[in-house]
């Protein structure tokens, strides 16, 4: 055990308020459940379910997750107004996240109140929030631009009225662990204190980190770091350091991190960046040669972590860096076993597709074997005929006709656009050779203009067994049916 932290540090996870406050975000009441059943699951304290305030959408959501009975203490965002606070109490939150501005600039420009004023507003409210029943988190807006002695004499009373813990918002990021070292230690002798980060600067992490050493108990995050502007601090990237870096065991069920990142991102259409730490798409892919010669000798050579650790797993991409330990792993992997000379003709012909800068995806690779190994193609799935329609008074259907093991197979589909149609046609006609689902779909333009090459890619599953399939076309629909065709083509592969 670290002796840096409190015993028992706790997560309050606020991707479902904070999180959504990302410009162009927003979770119907179904999808908030569904995240806070995985942030229940995966060991989080506190899981702030949205603004009571905000609409009517928001209070089902707080309704929905505070019946749904998760082991998790249900949390709702409410300012120091009375409606705000039963909005909390009738939908059956646990716990109100009663935020009230304390810098004079809040104080003066927002609301144009006094010091005295908002400190009374602060202290009644928590006064009705104890009489509803709430447990409450009285928290100061902008803590870190605060006069700190007004902060504690906001905090002292709000405690001395019921407050059961507190809460220091560094609103717009602008804390620094220097000055953690002076602010927190003060608060933190007065009742249990979480710390609320923004990563404008990039610093949401490390101050969070230090304010947790200064005495703070328990970290405000979200997933994939969602939050107002530039985010808040990322809960996974936080649980790993303090594993990793620290040694201090967070609880969390770190092999289930990847999954409830890719539902967040997927929920809310933010996609993760390619490089982010953790959770993006390279955080474990090895490409140049040495390395990834390294990593599949030892992993440690090149990794901080083992991705199986947070439920991810190593991938390495073949380009012009890659050597034949590489190549020959990502084969082996694929059930191809080829002799010394077959391998140099596929290292030397990667090298050349690298060379023309192209990312060999693994389907790439199979091509590429399979010329090289002349082995015999045999295809489950071949296209015979395909047509979609689409317009501005019409449903978009699509037809097509496949050749399945050798039988003609002819189906129609409609769907909510004309890529849509294409997948759900694609999916319906091979129904009876296998239960393929289309887990993930992602377009990528590789050029500007709408003459560019785009590249499909869909991660298909079936039975368990996942893939990555890429099409690239200028026609997205044609980009789509061949990433399809081409991984199902390798679901329903039987080789030997
Ligand atoms: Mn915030």
């Amino acid at each position: 055990m670290s002796v840096l932290f409190a015993s028992k540090l706790r997560f309050f996870d606020t991707t479902l308020r904070d999180g959504e406050q990302t410009p162009g975000v927003s979770l119907n009441p179904d999808q908030k459940l569904e995240i806070a059943t995985r942030l229940a699951a995966i060991g989080v304290d506190v899981v702030e379910a949205g603004s009571a305030a905000a609409s009517a959408g928001e209070q089902d959501a707080i309704r929905l997750i505070s019946d749904a009975g998760l082991p998790v203490e249900t949390c709702t965002f409410v300012r120091a107004i009375k409606s705000d606070i039963d909005y909390a109490a009738d939908n059956g939150a646990d716990s109100v996240h009663l935020v009230i501005p304390v810098s004079d600039l809040h104080i003066e420009k927002k609301l144009r109140k006094t010091r005295g004023q908002v400190a009374e507003m602060a202290w009644s409210s928590v006064e009705y929030a104890k009489s509803r029943g709430l447990t409450v988190e009285l928290s100061g807006e902008d803590s870190s631009r605060a006069d700190q002695g007004f902060l504690r004499e906001v905090f002292a009373g709000g405690v001395d009225r019921g407050a059961d813990r507190l809460c220091f918002c560094d609103t717009v990021g602008l804390l620094t662990p220097e000055k953690i070292v002076a602010y927190i230690p003060p608060l933190s002798g007065i009742a249990p204190l979480s710390i609320h980060c923004h990563d404008d600067l990039g610093f949401a992490l490390a101050n969070t980190v230090a304010a947790l050493k200064a005495g703070a108990t328990c970290a405000h995050v979200t997933v994939n770091g969602l939050g107002e502007r530039a985010g808040n601090t990322p809960f996974e990237e936080l649980v790993m350091s303090l594993e990793v870096l620290y040694g201090y065991p967070t609880g969390i069920k770190k092999e289930e991190i990847y999954a409830l990142s890719t539902l967040v991102s997927r929920l809310t259409g933010v996609p993760l960046p390619v490089n982010k730490a953790i959770v993006g798409e390279m955080a474990f892919t090895h490409e140049s040669g040495i390395h990834a010669h390294g990593v599949i000798r030892e992993p440690a050579t090149y990794e901080s972590i083992r991705p199986e650790q947070i439920g991810r797993k190593r991938r390495i991409v073949l380009g012009k860096h890659s050597g034949s330990a590489s190549v020959e792993a990502a084969l082996h992997e694929m059930k191809y076993a080829p002799n010394e000379q077959q391998l140099k003709a596929i290292v030397a012909r990667i090298k050349e597709l690298g060379d023309s800068g192209k990312r060999v995806s693994d389907s790439d690779l199979m091509a590429v074997a399979d010329t090289v190994l002349a082995m015999e193609c045999r295809p489950t799935i071949k296209l015979r005929q395909f047509t979609v329609v689409s317009g501005s008074n019409m449903i978009p259907t699509a037809s097509v006709t496949l050749d399945v093991k050798g039988k003609e197979m002819t189906g129609a589909a409609t769907g909510d656009g004309p890529v849509d149609a294409a997948m759900q046609v694609l999916a319906k006609s091979v129904a009876d050779v296998g239960d393929i689902r289309l887990e993930e779909y992602h377009v990528d333009a590789i050029s500007g203009g709408t003459d560019a090459l785009v590249e499909v890619t869909v991660r298909l599953s079936k039975d368990g067994k996942i893939i990555t399939s890429r099409g690239a076309r200028t026609d997205i629909i044609m980009a789509s049916v061949e990433a399809m065709i081409a991984g199902m083509n390798r679901l329903l592969e039987e080789r030997t």
